[in-house]
């Protein structure tokens, strides 16, 4: 299950969407500790197994440096950069 999606406009028509699969999360907290910008904090919600998963904080702080993306062990962030629709 997809807990949240986020889109914001970037320069040059493209718009980020910075999704959270649920199910997917160990709740390690390493996306939260990485982020240089503190977009990502501990949430008070719970997933099916128990973990606790992170929620967006300040989304517009995001410089979009995936870095939370790359070190997720278990591949539950996924950050897309699509063009915006006319
Ligand atoms: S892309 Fe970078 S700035 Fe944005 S939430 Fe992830 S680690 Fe933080
Ligand atoms: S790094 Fe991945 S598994 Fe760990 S808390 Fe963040 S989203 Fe969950």
């Amino acid at each position: 299950m997809i807990l949240f999606t986020r889109q914001q406009e970037l320069k040059n028509g493209l718009t980020m969407k910075f999704t959270i699969v649920e199910e997917y999360c160990k709740g390690c907290g390493y996306c939260i500790t990485i982020c240089p910008k503190n977009v990502l904090k501990e949430s008070s919600h719970l997933n099916s197994k128990g973990y606790v998963i992170p929620e967006i904080l300040n989304k517009e702080e995001c410089i979009n440096c995936k870095k939370c993306e790359l070190i997720c062990p278990e591949m539950a962030i996924t950050i897309q950069k699509e063009e915006i629709e006319a």
